[in-house]
């Protein structure tokens, strides 16, 4: 069980100035290395939860920082911070839909020190999990949010292996659907993957929720200028609408033309382990009118094959609403009803 502490527990501390320097003190620590970005995932742990690792503080490392336009798109720093990408003329401009998803994020304390990096990289809020409880993702071997009385309101509808867990970030979803791509450093030099396969569900690791491994570390992320200025939808729920994690979240990119849908990425958050893309929703949608009717069917769709567990039920009609109005478009009356 986690021991709530008032004071941090002393940890080491290793502070670079340089990619390849963070890189190299990352690898050296194997798996006890932890890359510390605005600290607001990573502090938790290290006060509260017993973790004691060699933390590589990424704060020093200019090359990490900013937003940069370049000839394909735009590209941003790893440590560039949320505010920082809410705020941006050419991404408020361009790629709005990062914008609105970035800036539901959390309030704007934690916008200001939460980075792009730890966004995509944050851990999951399971409470068990968070609380210390030795549960399959901890290395236990049982899942205490999957029993009939387990507190699984906020859990996932999709693709659960054991662990029932989400992926909380706001900003994965937007970014798949902008096609974006995620470079990563390692001692075999970068390497670059699309957004949607950063993550990874229990099937594949059910210790962490993206691919990076020890002396991984994420640099950048690159969104190219194909879906720049197109029709973006991002709609979140929570329950508090002053500042809460998604219970779920949609993101989607459409280009429209002669009244029909020519082409469309569309993702969810919060309903799996791993921000889930909607490919059968993709395809089914193509050269369609983006009306209430098509959004039906798409919603009707994307649901299809959902599992939901005691607590969480309402996520099925709530994906598929969320949905279909991502395809469907907003009738003025529901906004003002
Ligand atoms: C009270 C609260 C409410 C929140 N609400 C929301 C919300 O509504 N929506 C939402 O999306 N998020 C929410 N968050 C998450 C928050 O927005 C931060 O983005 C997130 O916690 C991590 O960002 P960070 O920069 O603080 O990273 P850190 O906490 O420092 O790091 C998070 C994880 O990512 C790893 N990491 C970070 N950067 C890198 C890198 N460059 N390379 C390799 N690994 C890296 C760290 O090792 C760590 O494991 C909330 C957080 C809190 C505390
Ligand atoms: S849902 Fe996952 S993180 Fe939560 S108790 Fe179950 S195994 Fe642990």
């Amino acid at each position: 069980m986690a021991i709530i502490r008032d004071v941090m527990p002393a940890f080491e501390l290793l502070q670079p100035n340089a990619i390849a320097e963070a890189q190299q003190l990352l690898e050296r620590q194997g798996g006890d290395g932890w890359a510390l970005a605005g600290g607001l995932d990573s502090f938790d742990w290290l006060k509260d939860r017993i973790k004691r690792p060699k933390v590589v503080d990424l704060s020093g490392i200019d090359e990490l920082k900013g937003i940069r336009t370049t000839s394909s798109g735009i590209e941003i720093g790893a440590m560039t911070t949320l505010t920082e990408v809410v705020q941006h003329p050419v991404i408020r401009q361009n790629y709005g839909l990062l914008a609105q998803a970035a800036a539901l994020v959390a309030s704007p304390q934690i916008r200001n020190q939460g980075t792009i990096g730890g966004n995509v990289s944050q851990d999951t809020r399971c409470w068990y999990y968070r609380g210390g409880w030795p549960c399959y993702r901890a290395g236990g071997n049982i899942c205490y949010a999957d029993t009939p009385v387990g507190r699984n309101r906020e859990h996932a509808i999709f693709q659960a292996d054991r662990c029932v867990a989400v992926n909380p970030s706001d900003t994965a979803p937007a970014l798949i659907a902008l096609d974006a791509k995620f470079v990563i450093y390692s001692g075999k030099g970068e390497r670059v993957v699309d957004a949607e396969d950063y993550f990874i569900g229990p099937d594949i690791d059910i210790t962490r929720l993206h691919i990076l491994k020890p002396g991984d570390l994420l640099t950048k992320i690159q969104i190219p200028a194909t879906w720049s200025g197109v029709q973006f939808y991002f709609e979140k729920v929570r329950d508090r609408n002053v500042w809460d994690f998604p219970l779920l979240n949609v993101a989607s990119a459409m280009m429209i033309s002669d009244a029909r849908i020519q082409q469309i990425r569309i993702a969810v958050n919060a309903a799996a382990a791993r921000p889930l893309r909607l490919r059968t929703v993709e395809s089914a949608v193509r050269g369609m009118p983006p009306n209430p009717a098509t959004g039906e069917m798409a919603g009707k769709l994307a649901v299809r094959g959902a599992v939901p567990l005691q607590f969480n039920a309402y996520k099925v009609p709530l994906m598929r609403n969320l949905v279909k109005r991502a395809i469907g478009g907003v009738p003025e009356a529901s906004w003002a009803s």
